[in-house]
């Protein structure tokens, strides 16, 4: 039993349980109990597991995929390089703040 996801929420834990059995991963729901310590938890703080340890790779595999590729994924946007004057920016400027050319599609 590993535990592969920590989930904001159970609705997102379920989302990825259901995920992964879509895939032929057996997974289960769990309160994480090693976040205890900070006094009050919000009730719905778990985490996914997967049941089998030697499927642990391509669960872990597949949820970099699919969540990396989900909308609310924050950190999704690439970075990309001016090709005016090769500076390098992060995903979330839209023009180069060196040289104000604007990010090509
Ligand atoms: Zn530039």
């Amino acid at each position: 039993m590993k535990r592969v996801h920590n989930a904001r929420h159970g609705a997102e834990a379920h989302l990825v349980r259901g995920f992964l059995e879509s895939h032929g991963i057996e997974a289960v729901v769990r309160g994480d109990l090693l976040a205890g310590g900070w006094g009050e938890l919000p009730v719905d703080l778990c985490a996914v597991w997967v049941t089998d340890d030697a499927a642990f790779a391509e669960a872990d595999r597949l949820l970099r995929d699919f969540l990396g590729g989900a909308p609310a994924g924050h950190h999704a946007a690439a970075g990309w390089t001016c090709p005016h004057c090769r500076e390098t920016l992060e995903g979330q400027f839209t023009a180069c703040w060196q040289c104000g050319r604007e990010r090509p599609i």
